[in-house]
Parts: C-alpha cells; structure tokens; sequence
C-alpha cells in the first residue's frame, strides 16, 4: 500500500521554513509570524493543502512521522488553516492523544477533575466530529457515560492508539472540508471551486497546573465599535466554586481579574497584542493558555467586528501608519458601508420572522402595522413609528411613505415604486413578500405560518435582510461619524468616476451634501407635484379644458416650481444639477379610488362622471409604454415649457445671490431625434424669452435619457442635440427585457432560484445584453460628440458591479439615492486601488 502523506510532506514551522498561506493555509502563515515576533507558540506541525486534499481522496496517512515532532505524552490538537480565514473550515479538535493511561497519568499530576475534564472534551469531540454520532447523546455526560455511548455505538471501544486517533481526526476534517453543505457555504462566501484546506497539528498547551492556569483569549479593541480598550476573558482552571468561571482582564473594583493574579501576564499579552498589530497589521484576538503562570498563544485571529468597527479599525490603523490609506480603503466592502448609514437590527437579537421577501432599501425600523397612508399619517401625526403595509405602493401613498418608519409590500420587485421611493427617502423596505395575505378591508396581515397582525400590532422590517419580524427588536444606531468621512475623502482621492445623488425634493439634497455627492445627477420632477396642495393643481391643470386654461392654471405652479429648483440649486451651492422634466403617464396623479375621484369632482367644482370619465379616458393599457416622458412634452408642450422657465428664473435667482448655475435639463423617455429637436427648440425659446424679460445671461446643457433600446441605438443622432446622455437604467432594463419592473416581484425568486437570470438584472447591471446597450450608446454617441457626457442615473447607479461597468466604459459619473452615494464613492474607488 502506498503511504501518503510521506514524512516530507509535513513542516514543522519555525521562522525561517518555508509556510504560505497558497501552500499551508492562513493559520499557518498567521502562526509562523507569531513566532517570527517570539511570541510564545506551542510546537507545530504544518501539513500543506496538498496533502490534506490527498486525505480526503482516501489516501492513506501515516501520522508516526508526525508523532515524532513531539514529546511522547504529548496532547495535541489539530486545527484548519483555509487559504482564506473566511472560508470557514471544519471545528479544531483538541486533547489527541488522551486514553486510558495518559488519564491515569493526569489524575496523579493534575487531580481526577481535571483529568476527566480534558478526556471527556476529547472524546465528545471525537465522537461528534470523527465518529459522526448525535451530539445529544454526549450533552451534559460524565466522562463514563460517555465512554459507555461510544462504545454502544460504534461496536467497539475508543480508541486509545495516539496515531490512529490523529490519522482519524485528520482525515474526518480533510473530508469534511470537500463535504456538499461545506463547499456551498465558502462559495457563497466567494471562495473559488479549488479552495484548499490545510492543517496544524499544535501540541496542547493545556493551562493546567497546580500555580495559576486556565484559557482565555484577549483583544485590543471593541468588536462591535472599534474603539480601542482591552477586551476578553480568563477561565481560571479549578477556581471555585464554578471550574473554569471566566474572570475579568483588567482590574475591576467588584471582581477578581487576572491583573489582579498575574499583572506580568496581562502585560506580557499588551506586549504580544502591539506586536502583532504593528507587524500582521491587523487588530487580532489571541488565544492563549497559562499553565502554572507560563503563557502561551494558541492562535491569533481577526477580531471579529461589526461594519462600523471595521471602519474605525482601518482609518485607526492607517492614522497610526501601520497600513497605507489604500489598503484601509480596500479592507472595508462598500456594500458594508449601508450597514453603517441605517440603523441595523442587533445581530444578536432573536428573530421571529413573519414573512420573507426582497430586500429593497437598506436598514431596519419597528413600528405599529398601518395598512393605510391615513393611517400611517395618523400614527406619525401622534408621534408613533408605523409600518406601512401595502399591496403594492402608488403615488398616492407618497405622503404615507414619508410618515412611515418602513415599508413592506406584498408585490413588487427592486425598482417598483415603493422600492425607488423607499430608497430615496432612506425608509427601510422589504417588497415582493407575495407569501403574507393582506386583507386591507379587514385591515390584517396573515403570515405564512397563519399569525395574524392587525393595525397598531409591532413589526419590525429589515430591509437589509428582506426579512419582517414580529415585535420591535433591538437596534444598531447609523451616523456618517468622523471616521466613514476620512476614509470616504481617502476614497474621492483614489477614484476616477464621479458620483452624483438622485434627488428630488430639498430634504434629499441636504442629504446628498452630507453624503459629498458631487452634485444630482437625477432631479424626478414629478416627485415635487405629490404633496396635497401641489396635487390639488396638478389635476386641474389635467383637466383643464384647453390650452388657455391649462396655461392658466400652469401659471399658477410656475412659482411653485421656481421655489423647488431654488432651493435645491442653493442647497447645492453650484454643484451640477440635473433636472429631468415630467415623465410619469398624467394619469398616475389622478385618484383611484371612487371616493378620490368624488372628492376631486368637489375640489374643481365639476359633476363626478366627467371626472370619472375623463380619468378614464387617461387610462391607458401600458402606461409605462403610453404617453409619458418626451411624448407628453410633445403632446402638451406647455408643462416643458412651464418647467424649463421655472429653471431658468431660479437660475437667475441665483446668480443675483451670488450663486452660479448652469443648471442640466434632461428630456426623459426619448427614442428619435425629432423629439429632442423639438424639445430643444422650445427650451431654446424659453431661454432667450427669459433672458430678455429679466436682461440677465445664463448657459444651460440640454440632454437626454436614454431609457429606449432605440436610443442606445440611436445615440449618434441624439448627440447632435444632447450634452449629455444619461442611462436610465431602470427602464432601459425593462425594455429591453420586456419585463415590467413593476410586476417583475412575482417571478423574480423563482428566476433566481432556477438560475435563469444570476441577479435580479433591476438590480445588478445586466452587463451582456442592456449593457452591450450601454456599450453600443456610449460608443455612437462619443463617435458624434467626443465631448458628450455620459452618465448612468438607474438604481444601478448604486450597485459595485454595475460602477465598474460603468467606468471601464468611459463613462463621467454614476448617480444613485443619496443613501447609496458612500458605497458608491467607495466602490469607485476600489476600482482603482
Ligand atoms: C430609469 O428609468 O432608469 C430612471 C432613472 O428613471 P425612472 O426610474 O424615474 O423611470
Ligand atoms: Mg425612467
């Protein structure tokens, strides 16, 4: 029989053998460092991942030669070294070598307690881990019955040969690592397909003895803030009247420490953490054992650490010169960065989950259950945090969204309304949770376990797992501290593409300058109409019955209009402002529902049926299709109009603050040159009509979206007329597909999860088809206007992925909710580190 691994195929590190992590696995570089800085490590044996790969192919081992690196009576313990630290890996077994005569032994040096204590954790793990039997049989055992379970179930007794027990443990965790459910979890964690393990045979450093002994690990920062401060605990061996009781670090007033024991052990541990933190440039937890008051470290780690932790800990490091800025800003994920802007459900808390669906807005919030706008206007108007639960969100539940603290909806995917607003607004969401029933006559929510919710019960939604969760749970707080700042003002430094907010009312803005977006890439003008009074003219000036008198009523919100881009070019202090005019179909501003529609016929003094008639007639049977965007800027030029003089005053306006705009306007929906010329002529009238009215000078840039797989086609032609082009994504992608983004929610799992699509593509750029779209637009409309400005203002505009896409197609900027603008400026950045 062929013996392998051969001797040779193990190394015992010392400082100067050659260890990897490629070859050997993370541990094991980790360790050999450790001992490069004399901190005490016990003895240990490194098998490569090429070995332990031909374990778990059923070669045979033979472990004498391993043995051998250590004294006879030896204990040891056998951890995995993965080339990555999160991969995972299977559980470290310690106190091989343990039988019968080692337990005899220890009973004479150490007592019969701790003797049994040291045997039975050995063969529970062996028994679990190696033995594969029920864990509950060894649950709360005395070392006896213990014994007696393993022998019952396997025929025979335990083991007592050291190398049998070691070739066993090796190879049980070699197999272990190439196991389905094992494999899954790394990959899902971004291992590659050949993810290799590797092992460490440590001699046991037992913390035993008849002096001060006992475990215990230590960090040097908090895991949850990243603050600095000496965390952790010391078991203290045989301490009554509890064995192993764990004690405080640092001096307490109320309770023993182990500064109190042994002062020179904390110190020399002080001493081992700066170390390590200055050379492996990390913030680590220690392990480590005292046995009889002789230190020794088991293993180092990163400590592990919540999002925000993870910042603090980089910029620290970083302003201590232990890293360069680069590499803090390559340690922190940007996705991870949401969770430090929106308060976040305590990950130790227990979830009790009424319902799963999509993730649509990041963050999490509790309140009472309203089913109703009203009602949620109610709630807020009392001062109470409510949920709105809706079928799905429409523009009528605006107002109810902004009085909500989150939104949950039954249908929906990641760009349906409640999606893109909750998002803007910065409310948490979780939509398409098609598994609830929602009966919102009866006003009750139906889990799929048949829990039922009335209004004014408590839920909390987490929009960061897609989760909704009974009760209110206990919360994380979000800030945009000192810390994300630097690190983000290291990122602009680093990055090449800009990044914009999409933002449309003066609440946004102020956002978007907090979170240092360089200006709105994407102002949705109808999102100014929703508010009641606005509303109210907005419908008159639908149902105005000729051109006079919609210009009438037009009149009357040019002000109103005026006022909003003001304000949003101040709050910008001349920073780019990108205006789209109107795109919505006219009929999403009209009520729908008979009562709406009554109290509307009151509002404008005008009989119900021509009101319901005329909605009717506005109805459309594929509005996103119909008469929206561009076309309804040619149909009724006068909104353009109204809307493009509004600009322009609040331009002047503001150049008499001493303010200068050249404020962007964008044509939405467009898939024809034609369109744009006539567009572009009338805003042109505007302009000089306004110039000489008011004797001021001002510049603009007109552009368009490209939202149509026409005009991605088209975008040489487009660019005769544009400054600009800028993507929208969101209808782009569903044009494309032909996939409503509004009822895409009812499928889209079951997409995912038979792999048709590999992302939900309202989510992640579809990089081969809508991007070849963005491929084919850039390129035409660069080839007609080398100056064009391109830019992508889709909800992808948020997402890493689609960034890159974006850049290494040349484009100038990405725009996305204000919430979303520092992933993005992190994003762009790790593009070029
Ligand atoms: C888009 O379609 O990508 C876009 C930004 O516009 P909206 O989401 O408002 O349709
Ligand atoms: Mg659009």
């Amino acid at each position: 029989m062929q013996m392998t691994p051969s001797p040779q195929d193990h190394v015992r590190i010392t400082p100067t053998q050659s260890i990897s992590a490629l070859a050997h696995g993370w541990r094991a570089k980790c360790l050999q460092r450790l001992i490069r800085l004399d901190v005490p490590v016990p003895p240990t044996v490194a098998l490569p991942i090429t070995t332990v790969r031909a374990i778990a192919q059923g070669q045979a081992v033979d472990c004498a030669p391993i043995l051998a690196q250590f004294g006879a009576s030896a204990l040891l313990s056998v951890r995995p070294s993965p080339q990555n630290p999160d991969w995972g890996g299977p559980s470290t077994v310690l106190n091989i070598g343990m039988n019968a005569a080692r337990h005899a032994e220890l009973i004479v040096t150490h007592g019969a307690e701790t003797a049994d204590r040291l045997y039975l954790r050995f063969v529970r793990a062996y028994a679990i881990h190696v033995a594969r039997l029920d864990p509950d049989m060894f649950d709360g055992s005395s070392l006896e019955d213990a014994l007696r379970a393993y022998r019952d179930q396997t025929d025979e007794g335990f083991p007592d040969d050291p190398a049998r027990q070691l070739t066993e443990v090796m190879r049980s965790m070699a197999r272990a690592w190439e196991g389905t459910s094992a494999r899954l979890l790394r990959q899902a964690k971004g291992a590659p397909e050949g993810a290799g393990l590797g092992l460490l045979v440590q001699e046991m450093a037992q913390g035993t003895g008849p002096g001060l002994s006992g475990s215990g690990t230590i960090q040097f920062v908090d895991g949850q803030t990243g603050q600095p401060g000496i965390r952790g605990a010391f078991r203290v061996q045989g301490a009554a009247p509890q064995p192993e009781a764990p004690i405080a670090l640092t001096r307490r007033s109320d309770a023993p420490s182990l500064q109190d024991s042994a002062p020179e052990i904390l110190e020399a541990l002080v001493r081992h953490g700066a170390r390590c933190r200055e050379r492996l440039r990390e913030e680590m937890q220690i392990e480590f054992t005292v046995a009889d008051g002789h230190l020794s470290v088991l293993d180092a780690v990163r400590v592990v650490r919540t999002s925000r932790a993870a910042v603090q800990i980089a910029v620290t490091l970083a302003d201590d010169g232990v890293i360069p800025h680069e590499e803090a800003l390559l340690r922190i994920q940007p996705r991870s960065l949401s969770e430090v802007l929106h308060p976040q459900v305590d990950p130790g808390a227990p979830r009790d989950r009424v319902v799963q669906g999509i993730a649509a807005s990041p963050g999490a919030a509790s309140g009472r259950i309203a089913f109703t706008s009203l009602a949620a206007q109610t709630f807020a108007a009392r001062g109470e945090p409510c949920i709105l639960v809706r079928r799905e969100t429409t523009p009528e539940d605006i107002r109810g969204m902004h009085s909500a603290a989150a939104v949950l909806t039954e249908r929906g995917g990641v760009t349906s309304h409640a999606a893109v607003i909750a998002r803007g607004l910065g409310v948490p969401c979780v939509v398409g949770a098609g598994d609830m029933r929602l009966d919102v006559r009866e006003r009750q929510l139906t889990a799929p376990d048949g829990r039922v919710f009335v209004e004014g019960d408590i839920l909390t939604v987490d929009g960061s797992s897609g989760e909704a969760l009974a009760g209110a749970m206990a919360m994380v707080a979000p800030s945009l501290d000192g810390n994300v700042r630097r690190l983000l003002g290291w990122a602009d430094a680093a990055r090449d593409i800009g990044v914009r907010a999409n933002a449309d009312t003066p609440a946004d803005a102020e956002l978007a300058r907090e979170f240092d977006a360089e200006g709105i890439g994407l102002c949705r003008t109808e999102h100014m109409f929703f508010e009641e009074d606005r509303l109210t003219v907005m419908r008159e000036m639908i149902f105005a019955d000729s051109p006079t008198d919609r210009a009438a009523v037009l009149a009357r919100l040019l002000p109103m209009q005026r006022e909003d881009f003001l304000r949003l070019f101040e709050i910008m202090e001349g920073r780019h402002v990108c205006i789209r005019l109107l795109d919505p179909p006219l009929h999403e501003f009209l009520p729908h529902t008979r009562e709406g529609l009554r109290s509307l016929a009151e509002a404008l003094d005008r009989p119900l049926s021509e009101i319901t008639r005329r909605a009717e007639a506005l109805a459309e049977f594929n509005p996103m299709l119909g008469m929206r965007g561009v076309r309804l800027g040619i149909a009724w030029p006068e909104i353009y109009e109204m809307q493009a003089r509004a600009i322009f005053e609040a331009t002047l306006d503001c150049a008499a603050r001493g303010i200068t705009v050249v404020p962007e306007i964008m044509v939405p929906l467009v898939s024809a040159r034609r369109e744009l010329e006539l567009v572009r002529a009338r805003i042109d009238a505007v302009a000089a009509a306004v110039r000489a009215r008011h004797g001021g000078s001002f510049d603009y840039r007109l552009g368009a979206m490209v939202e149509t797989p026409r005009a991605a086609l088209r975008a040489g032609d487009l660019a005769g007329n544009a400054a600009f082009l800028s993507f929208g994504t969101n209808d782009l992608t569903q044009m494309t597909y032909g996939l409503s983004r509004d009822d895409a929610g009812r499928f889209m799992g079951a997409y995912l999860q038979s792999r048709v699509f590999p992302e939900d593509p309202f989510h992640v750029l579809d990089a081969d088809g809508v991007g070849e779209l963005l491929l084919i637009g850039a390129g035409r409309g660069r080839a007609a206007r080398p100056d064009l400005t391109l830019a992508l203002c889709g909800e992808h505009g948020g997402d890493p992925d689609s960034i890159a896409f974006c850049r290494k197609a040349g484009f100038d900027y990405v725009s996305c909710s204000p919430y979303r603008v520092p992933l993005a400026r992190l994003a762009a950045a790790h593009l070029r580190l």
